[in-house]
């Protein structure tokens, strides 16, 4: 099992896992069965847990989100789908007839809670670069301007990285009348930790009026285990609370017994890095996916990547045990890498080769053409030569 589970690791491109780090210390934990039941800031009468390490690391996020320790609430989830299940579930209690906006290209978690919550959900256009179009999302509002608007903001889009425009998606609510009547949920599974650290990225911060923000724990930020991070406004969480004697703690997450490894695993990463040593892990992605993306171009590979991302979109590659080798993550006409701090230039260059030498072979069997991805990443992004032809003959 280790040794099938340590060659799984070898080539993974086009998941989000930051695979680049060694938590042996951690293993000293493994016996016992830590668990943050219930609510992080009560202590239930469960004993072994690691609220202490949990509260740390809470802090530690709603201080990059510009919350004070006495304004926040919040909890180390499952994952980055729990984190959206909650700050969605917070906007419907407090807007029980609002209405749930989230562009088309939003994670699946997003249009599940619609459905588990009953809520009605609008899906938004989106741009070619996979932002929210808001020019539909003001047509939508205002065909429901009676009902509030509970919006999910993505901070990178799971397929190509695309960040929502969340200072215009205010305005926009603000200038349809929405005002008070509005609540924002950002989901920032991957790039909710690397936002802060590109000095050009648009802010995500609790000074503008959103209500809740998630991360994924193990994405970025590299955790042995899924988990993930939930903030929200301390005055939200009175909504979905109701006390439980049993536990003689608050009821306030989703899940009621919550992994204690997790945050002794996140703390233990915060504190190695700080704040610099992400900044030079933001840095590396970028600049490695930037060079990821010329090479394919390079190579008559169409390819696309956003300005702030480290996601490179490209042609979904015709051989599925390509695909497995690399364990790319398919959609349609297009395949993803997804540029983290463990994968090297070496690896992406390994990478390009190969791609270009197997397509080689893939042309060379007959009936392999170069495929059209115009539709999902843009004409002139698209190298099939069909755009070029049209263009010859005008
Ligand atoms: C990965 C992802 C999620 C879900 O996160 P999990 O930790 O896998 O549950 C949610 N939203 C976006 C944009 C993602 O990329």
């Amino acid at each position: 099992m280790r040794k099938l589970i340590s060659h799984a690791c070898l080539s993974l491109a086009g998941y989000p896992y930051n695979l680049d780090f060694d938590f042996s210390v951690m293993a000293q934990f493994q016996n016992f069965s830590i668990n943050n039941l219930g609510d992080p800031f009560i202590e239930s009468n469960y004993g072994v847990h690691s609220r202490q390490f949990e509260v740390a690391v809470l802090d530690w996020f709603a201080r990059l989100w510009d919350l004070q320790q006495d304004e926040y609430w919040g909890y180390i989830t499952n994952c980055g789908t729990e984190g959206n299940l909650h700050g969605l579930l917070v906007g419907r209690e407090l807007f029980p007839d609002g209405i749930i906006y989230a562009s088309r290209e939003s994670h699946y978690s997003v249009f599940k809670a619609a459905r588990m919550y009953r809520v009605e959900c609008v899906e938004i256009d989106t741009l070619v670069t996979g932002e929210m179009n808001c020019a539909d999302f003001k047509s939508k509002l205002s065909r429901n301007a009676g009902r509030p608007a509970i919006v999910n903001v993505n901070i990178g889009t799971t397929v190509k990285g695309a960040i929502d425009d969340l200072d215009r998606i205010i305005r926009t609510l603000e200038k349809c009348g929405f005002r008070d009547r509005f609540y924002i949920h950002c989901d920032g599974a991957l790039a909710g930790l690397m936002m802060p650290f590109i000095k050009q990225a648009p802010k995500v911060t609790f000074k503008k009026p959103i209500g809740s923000v998630s991360v994924s724990g193990h994405k970025f930020m590299g955790c042995p285990v899924p988990c993930g991070v939930v903030i929200t406004r301390l005055e939200h969480v009175k909504v979905l609370s109701t006390d439980i004697e049993y536990l003689s703690s608050r009821d306030a997450t989703i899940m009621g017994s919550r992994n204690g490894h997790a945050p002794m695993s996140l703390w233990y990463t915060l504190n190695k890095k700080g704040y610099r040593g992400i900044r030079k892990e933001v840095q590396k992605c970028l600049r490695n996916a930037h060079h990821l993306a010329n090479r394919l171009r390079e190579a008559g590979v169409s390819a696309y990547l956003n300005e702030l991302s480290s996601t490179v979109v490209f042609e979904r590659p015709q051989d599925e045990a390509f695909v497995h080798k690399w364990q790319l993550a398919c959609e349609g006409s297009i395949a993803h890498v997804v540029v983290m701090p463990n994968v090297s230039v070496e690896k992406l260059n390994d990478f390009v080769e190969e791609l270009i030498g197997e397509r080689q072979r893939w042309h060379e069997g007959g009936g392999f053409r170069v495929p059209c991805v115009a539709k999902d990443i843009g004409q002139e992004n698209c190298l099939c030569g069909v755009h070029d032809k049209k263009l010859r003959v005008v």
